[in-house]
């Protein structure tokens, strides 16, 4: 912490004790409590946290399409310089998928061939329970 910057002054309104010293620290250039002003800082946020949520709202509502647009022309251009990567991962993708749902349909077929009964709709499960 620089000296020059801070001092201890007197204790601030708000009672900002500096490390049990009964003294306020504060800035030399206002004269102002560190703590105090940290807090309206904190206050100012809360304060105006819902009209920076729709600025934020507003701002993303009017410059959508401009938005969109710049993603659709990252994309391509992402597109473009990165052709063989990406078909490399969609083939790499396709082929994990495929041995994936081989897989599944293995299970499935298992299943189907050790259960003796045959799947049973949810109506009649309904009516049994009603019995
Ligand atoms: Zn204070």
């Amino acid at each position: 912490m620089s000296k020059d910057k801070y001092y201890l002054g007197s204790l601030c309104k708000h009672g900002h004790d500096y490390l049990g010293t009964g003294k306020t620290l504060r800035y030399t250039k206002w004269r102002s409590c560190i703590q105090c002003g940290k807090e309206r800082h904190t206050n100012y946020v809360d304060e105006h946290q819902k009209e920076i949520l729709q600025y934020r709202k507003r701002y993303y509502k009017n410059n959508k399409e401009k938005m969109c647009k710049r993603q659709k022309i990252n994309s391509k251009e992402y597109y473009r310089n990165n052709k063989e990567i990406i078909s490399m991962y969609q083939m790499f993708y396709r082929a994990q998928h495929k041995a994936h749902m081989q897989e599944q349909q293995k299970t499935y077929k298992e299943r189907t061939i050790n259960s003796t009964q045959e799947p049973r709709k949810p109506e009649e499960l309904k009516n049994q329970r009603r019995n």
